[in-house]
């Protein structure tokens, strides 16, 4: 359960790896299934199923809405899905009309876009011309609404891209999942079960690997490691993946392995050749690689040091198998960075290994994905992209590196070039020097549409302090010529940093109203900073002027951590007054008021000048 557009790299990655080492894998995405399901004409049915089975009472506008609306629901729900799907672009000139889709509360979102001359709303988002975006946020709203009538009448803690979130996101003790996990199956856990078991029968495994890159996505992977366990005892359950990696590194919950044999920390390659080994009884449990498993009924930790496989030689990813024609485009964000994101099929590729910065203070710099840089030559991830083009049939590429490299970028796009292969690409980066006019420009040459990168509190003590290695003049310099390039930029944005103050976030929210009114950036998110006990800042809290709040207990998950800041900021209150500036200057209004304004409070001028950014470029 993360993205729906989209597969999630993970498994595309090891099932490249297993099969370059002779291993027989192939790979199933249950999550888009799920959603499928869900959302299909008998997906439809079993949820009037539910809602007829409430009393009138308790129904929701929403539900009451789909009741009596059900008949254009299910007359509707295939061609929405195909639409967004890509498979059939004519139906949007009928949901652009308005009466074909029906439409419930979420549709009222639609009145937040102003338009002064009295016609359709959605001009102002898209213009005259955006007949397919136009029904595409449309589409989506209609499944936000069908997404809202599960939650109320089936069940309340599914969303697209996580299910019962809360059962496993920094949670130290396992009884409330469990607990979840005994409880009587919802409708969706039904279908999870039934897609769970189908996908089994088709393959026939001995090994099933479970892939959980967020907290979101855990209850549904031991749901399925249950399913499997009932049915196939004899099937062995392995769990790893980014939300392991971060938060399962102190697990001493016997009970988890009543759900999975083994529970692998960091990168798969070499813990799970290991594991083969074990699994043939070529190599004692003892020397399985950073890996868990129950032993006379309690946790037990095998670490046989061995290296990495290096990031040259874990081979191409694999997308065989998963459908990717069926993968849903949603547009429900209208800031343009997000949209990429939801929208449109990219094949996701790393540069590099880990992040060659890797000092940030509030970074899990002290793990594996973060810490370990290991990077390859251009000439094998050109080769990689090419492997991948021919296997897919798409050119656009998202690299999903923590950091790419600037020197691994160049090199790159000087390959692509010399091959004369084009491609499309965007990702992530940080906002350094040695991203000159020129680099800039010859990398929208090799494809780059957009990058992101951390501009985090905009203020240069506090940038000081994160050890993020940019000032606010720099990256003024290095967005702009990214802009200047073509090149859309999203800046990531926080507040809330330790002994961060009023006089700071509205000095950050000056130098953000500016980055826009410069045209240096045409995206931004504003982040809440969470403090985590891998970040320096976790482990040296004294030094960045918090305390940390005493955690529980942990036998199962942790990640965020508590703190007491002594500067004592309210910045719950704060934070939606930068989401809501943020929001109007990506759409190019308020660039000329005074940022006080955005605030319900009173809080003081800011102490940076009005042309700060004009003088830096200059
Ligand atoms: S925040 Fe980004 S640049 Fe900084 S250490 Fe982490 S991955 Fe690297």
């Amino acid at each position: 359960m993360t993205q729906l557009n989209t597969p999630y790299p993970s498994t595309a990655y090891l099932t490249g790896f297993l099969r370059s080492r002779g291993i027989d894998a192939v790979q199933e995405d249950i999550a888009l299934s799920l959603v499928l399901e869900l959302f299909s004409p008998a997906g439809l049915r079993a949820i009037r199923e539910c809602v007829d089975a409430m009393p009138a009472s308790e129904r929701a506008p929403v539900v009451a809405g789909f009741s009596e609306h059900f008949k254009n629901y299910l007359a509707t729900i295939t061609p929405a899905i195909a639409f967004l799907q890509g498979h059939d672009p004519s139906i949007g000139h009928r949901i652009c009309g308005r009466d074909f889709l029906p439409e419930g509360p979420r549709f009222a979102s639609l009145d937040n876009f102003i338009d002064e001359d009295g016609g359709d709303p959605l001009a102002w988002a898209f213009g005259a011309l955006g007949v397919q975006d136009r029904a595409r946020h449309l589409a989506t709203l209609y499944l936000n609404d069908l997404a809202d009538i599960l939650r109320e009448a089936v069940d309340p803690r599914f969303e697209f891209v996580r299910y019962a979130e809360s059962l496993a996101e920094s949670q130290p003790s396992f009884e409330p999942l469990a607990k979840a996990l005994a409880a009587p199956q919802t409708l969706v856990d039904h279908t999870l079960e039934m897609l769970t078991l189908q996908a089994v029968d088709r393959n026939k495994p001995n090994v099933v690997l479970l892939s959980v890159p967020f907290p979101g996505a855990v209850y549904a992977a031991f749901r399925m490691a249950q399913t499997i366990k009932a049915k196939y005892p004899g099937v062995t359950t392995v769990l790893g993946g980014g939300w392991v990696n971060t938060e399962l590194r102190e697990l001493k919950e016997a009970r988890v392995f009543d759900f999975f044999d083994f529970v692998s920390l960091d990168d798969g390659e070499r813990p799970l050749l290991a594991l083969f080994e074990h699994l043939e009884g070529k190599r004692p449990r003892s020397n399985l690689v950073r890996t868990f498993t129950r032993v006379d009924g309690l946790v037990r930790y095998s670490h046989h040091t061995e290296p990495d496989v290096p990031f040259a030689e874990v081979g191409t990813p694999t997308w065989d198998g998963l459908p990717l024609d069926r993968y849903v485009s949603l547009l429900d964000m209208l800031n343009p960075m997000h949209r990429l994101w939801s929208d449109g099929r990219w094949n996701k590729l790393t540069v590099a290994h880990g992040c060659y910065w890797k000092k940030c203070s509030f970074c899990d710099v002290s793990l594996d994905y973060i810490g370990r840089f290991d990077g390859a030559s251009a000439e094998l991830i050109a080769d990689r992209i090419e492997t991948i083009i021919e296997e897919t049939g798409q050119s656009g590429f998202h690299f999903v590196d923590e950091a790419a490299p600037p020197k691994a970028l160049k090199a790159l796009a000087e390959e692509l070039q010399k091959r004369n292969r084009a491609i499309s690409w965007w990702g992530n980066i940080r906002f350094e020097k040695s991203f000159t006019p020129e680099l800039c420009n010859l990398l929208a040459d090799s494809g780059c549409i957009a990058i992101s990168g951390g501009l985090e509190v905009a203020s240069d003590r506090l940038l000081k302090l994160m050890e993020k290695g940019v000032s606010v003049a720099q990256v003024a310099r290095v967005t702009r010529a990214f802009s200047e390039a073509g090149i859309l930029v999203h800046a990531y944005l926080m507040y809330g940093f330790p002994t961060q103050t009023v006089q700071d976030t509205v000095d950050a929210l000056e130098y953000v109203r500016q980055l826009f009114a410069e045209g240096c950036i045409q995206s931004g998110f504003f982040h809440r900073f969470t403090c985590t006990v891998h970040s320096p800042i976790g482990l040296n809290p004294a030094q960045y002027g918090i305390t940390l709040k005493k955690l529980p207990p942990i036998t199962f998950a942790t990640n965020d951590v508590d703190f007491i800041d002594p500067a004592g900021v309210d910045h719950d209150t704060l934070g939606v007054a930068l989401d809501k500036a943020l929001y109007n200057f990506m759409h190019g209004i308020g660039l000329d008021e005074d940022v006080r304004s955005w605030f319900d409070q009173h809080v003081p001028k800011p102490r940076v000048g009005r042309h700060f950014i004009s003088k830096a470029l200059r």
